[in-house]
């Protein structure tokens, strides 16, 4: 998965590599491990990759830039004429950048797989295209008369100050050049939007997939209510995500929401982490429980997902280590129980607790009261629609590879 963003000044007066830093930085739950920007100035010749943003922090000098920031390396891939910053799967995206060079429609046309993509070409253009089913989201906005930008998320937008526009349709394409803004439909939409974007991938102050995050959050809480209802002393969210999920619990039951945690450090996607000493010194860093919101309760934890199960057993540990009486658990999403081909990092079937494991033996193991997860009906009535990919839930994936 990735966070991409393309940014670009009507007046070439104007240097972006700030704006391009911040925008990237305001992605970064996207990804992390890799990122790199290709900028615009006289030559489109800063082409940087694998740098943390951090480093790319006013070192660039351009009036047009696209970056990247996720998990694959190389990107954004360019030739001396184009460059692309792809979020999701694309197959053969050397064969794609070759063709795209000649003729973009042709190549957006004939691409295969299932992705976002920003471009930026020598002429001065800022592309973003957004495949079909729009399984991976795509924005436009801009920086008052100054600048247009596309990225992955409004977040992206909102923290460099800009105003978030319009989400980019399934199948449409937008070049952003001069003070122009020009959008094509390439493809007929056969949505299939990503369900894990407003469970977990996307911000809680996003807007994705024509679904506000934060509300359907608190949506999913409230299902959650509706379908396992426990009358415990207090209900707790797992920052960030699931801070919503516990709201809307709260409200519906009447239960006093508390916070649990306090975050120490940067956050770290622990799910991410390829070893299990990370994934603990993750956890503990990350979350630090407070005493005062758990001792002696009985205690809600509402987390978003459960992937090994790792986080949630040391979150648990940790939490009656605190004098918490009970630990009973909800889950914001259906069980994970298959991976993603679609470019969200979910692991294989064999390391997902859930497709292994009973639920009375998972709360064994991670040493809950109990546990629930989210049904898939109960997910599909708080996004309130049904044009949804819920492959890594249900192993039934939309046909678009
Ligand atoms: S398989 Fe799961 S993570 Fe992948 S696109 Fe579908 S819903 Fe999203």
């Amino acid at each position: 998965m990735a966070g991409i963003v393309g940014v670009l000044a009507f007046d070439r007066i104007w240097n972006v590599s700030k704006f391009l830093y911040y925008s990237m930085i305001g992605l970064q739950h996207r990804g992390y491990a890799t990122s790199g920007v290709v900028m615009l100035n006289e030559g489109m010749e800063s082409f940087i990759n694998d740098v943390s943003p951090e480093d790319l922090e006013f070192q660039l000098d351009g009036w047009a830039g696209i970056g990247y920031t996720g998990s694959r390396r190389g990107y954004p891939i360019h030739n001396d004429e184009v460059a692309i910053s792809v979020d999701g799967v694309l197959k053969d995206p050397q064969g794609f950048l070759r063709t795209f060079t000649k003729d973009r429609e042709k190549a957006l046309e004939e691409a295969k797989g299932a992705f976002s993509l920003v471009a930026l070409t020598r002429e001065g253009e800022v592309i973003g295209y957004r495949d079909e089913t729009g399984v991976r989201p795509l924005s436009l906005g801009g920086f008052g008369f100054d600048m247009g930008i596309i990225a992955s998320e409004p977040v992206a937008m909102n923290v460099i100050g800009g105003d978030f526009r319009r989400e980019i349709l399934p199948g449409e394409m937008v070049t952003i050049s001069g003070l122009n803004v020009k959008s094509v439909i390439l493809k007929e939409p056969k949505k299939a939007y990503c369900s894990i974007e407003y469970v977990y991938q996307a911000r809680i102050d996003s807007f994705v997939n024509e679904g506000n995050v934060y509300e359907t959050r608190v949506r999913i809480g409230e299902q959650l209510a509706d379908e396992k209802p426990i009358y415990a002393d207090t209900v707790i969210g797992v920052p960030e995500t699931a801070l919503p999920f516990a709201v809307g619990y709260s409200r519906k039951l009447g239960i006093p929401l508390d916070l649990g945690f306090t975050r120490t450090g940067s956050p770290i996607r622990t799910m991410l982490a390829s070893d299990s000493f990370l994934k603990i010194v993750g956890v503990q860093l990350k979350l630090n429980p407070i005493k005062g919101a758990v001792f002696g309760k009985r205690v809600v934890l509402i987390d978003d997902s459960m992937v090994t199960g790792t986080t949630l057993k040391n979150t648990i540990m940790s939490l009656r280590r605190l004098g918490a009486k009970e630990v009973h658990v909800l889950i914001g999403s259906p069980k994970l129980v298959s991976s993603c081909p679609y470019g969200i990092e979910v692991p294989e079937d064999k390391e997902l607790i859930a497709a292994n494991l009973s639920e009375d033996d998972i709360a064994k193991v991670l040493g809950a009261d109990s546990i629930h997860w989210l049904s898939l009906e109960g997910l599909q009535k708080a996004i309130s629609r049904s044009t949804l990919c819920t492959g890594c839930m249900t192993k039934s994936y939309p046909k678009v590879i």
